[in-house]
């Protein structure tokens, strides 16, 4: 039975979670579950998981919390320090990383040092801190397994030959606005951006996904997840999101992991690694692609991604620049306090003016994301 602890149980990777450990309840158990501030679904997760330990990041729901499982023997937290604490817990063997942004950078370090095995949904913490994650992973003999749809697709086509790797071929599905012009995007709303074609996932990574800076943190993320330059990592628009991603070898072969979009197959393999275990979603209906068909990204059009390689190109600080820029963007998107467009101009604003660190600590990385913020 492998014990797992769920950080962001409330969000959509989280509950995907939750359905898979539904169906395999045989072979995975709910350890911690961790929220952030909806109390309600918290509650309704804790009493049909029976976990040992719950906590919410907003001190004001502790009481809520507190007061619905005080008769049941799961023991409640609030703050994001006992997130972190609860980490060290002896009894989980695996924690789910999907806090959004961040915020899951802290409890995600404090879970490798103390040697669980990581499935990583939350990108932001490798796109901020890559090099500090991997090498305390490798430190502590930690595995990092990818749960980005993307990073399982490669991790399992990587799976049996590792090296010899030429590059990887990173699918993207455009997102709502593919093939729009500059102009159109003037125009585009709120609404517009959160209507995905192919996935249903958080506000933060739909946008993301509509701007493609979700593919940019991909790059960055598959960079030090894989150990390969981001020159090594080409970005493909897929606009029916079947091939999941690609790898390609030395001799030219390609190796691609395919399937329908969804992502409890990479959460359940992430899991259940290094066994592939059952699953009774839909199968792929070839009938329904006649076509799969690739094209280059327009980073002239969709600047984001164009700056996520500047700023890993850069190192240092300047990812974890980007990424601070691009949440509070996308915070004062979703307020409707700026344009779609002026993501991407705040995003490269603030990496031109921000303190540049060639070679930051954790703590540096903490006060670069606070500086940001406050600019
Ligand atoms: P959601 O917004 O749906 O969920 C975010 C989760 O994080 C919620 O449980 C939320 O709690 C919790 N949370 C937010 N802030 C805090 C905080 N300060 N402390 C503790 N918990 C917090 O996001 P997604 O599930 O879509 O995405 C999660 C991560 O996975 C992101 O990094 C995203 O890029 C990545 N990802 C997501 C995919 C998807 O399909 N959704 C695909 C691939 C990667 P609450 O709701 O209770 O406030």
């Amino acid at each position: 039975m492998k014990r797992i602890a769920i950080l962001g149980s409330t969000g959509s990777i989280g509950t995907q979670a939750l359905n898979v450990i539904r169906r395999h309840r045989d072979l995975f158990s709910v350890e911690v579950l961790c929220a952030g501030s909806n109390a309600d679904l918290l509650i309704q997760q804790a009493l049909e998981f029976d976990p040992n330990a719950v906590a919410i990041a907003n001190p004001d729901k502790y009481q809520q919390v507190q007061d619905a499982l005080a008769p049941h023997d799961i023991k409640v937290f609030a703050g994001m320090d006992s997130i972190a604490d609860l980490m060290e817990m002896d009894t989980i063997d695996l924690v789910l990383a999907s806090i959004v942004g961040f915020a899951g950078l802290r409890p995600t370090l404090r879970a490798i040092e103390h040697h669980k095995a990581i499935a990583l949904a939350n990108k932001e913490t490798m796109v901020v801190a890559g090099k500090i994650v991997t090498e305390a992973a490798t430190r502590n003999r930690v595995p990092i397994l990818p749960v980005d749809s993307e990073h399982s697709a490669i991790f399992q086509s990587l799976v049996g030959e590792m090296g010899n790797v030429d590059k990887i071929l990173l699918t993207a599905s455009g997102g709502p606005f593919r093939g729009y012009t500059r102009q159109q995007l003037e125009h585009v709303t709120l609404a517009d951006a959160l209507h995905h074609p192919n996935w249903s996932m958080g506000r933060k990574v739909t946008i993301d996904s509509a701007s493609l800076m979700n593919k940019g943190l991909e790059v960055i993320e598959a960079r030090w997840l894989f150990n390969i330059p981001a020159e090594r990592i080409q970005v493909l628009v897929h606009p029916q999101s079947v091939v999941h991603s690609m790898v390609q070898y030395i001799d030219g072969s390609i190796k691609a992991q395919l399937g329908i979009p969804t992502m409890e197959t990479p959460i359940q393999y992430a899991f259940s690694f290094p066994e592939r275990i059952e699953s009774h979603l839909p199968r792929l209906d070839w009938h329904r692609y006649p076509q799969l068909t690739f094209e280059e990204p327009d980073t002239r059009t969709f600047r984001c991604l164009q700056l996520a390689y500047d700023a890993i190109a850069r190192g240092g600080n300047m990812p974890c620049i980007m990424n601070a820029a691009n949440e509070v963007a996308v915070q004062r998107f979703i307020e409707g306090k700026i344009t779609f467009l002026q993501i991407a101009d705040f995003v490269e604003e603030q990496m031109q003016r921000a303190h540049f660190i060639a070679n930051p600590t954790l703590d540096d990385l903490f006060a670069t994301d606070d500086a940001v913020r406050a600019l």
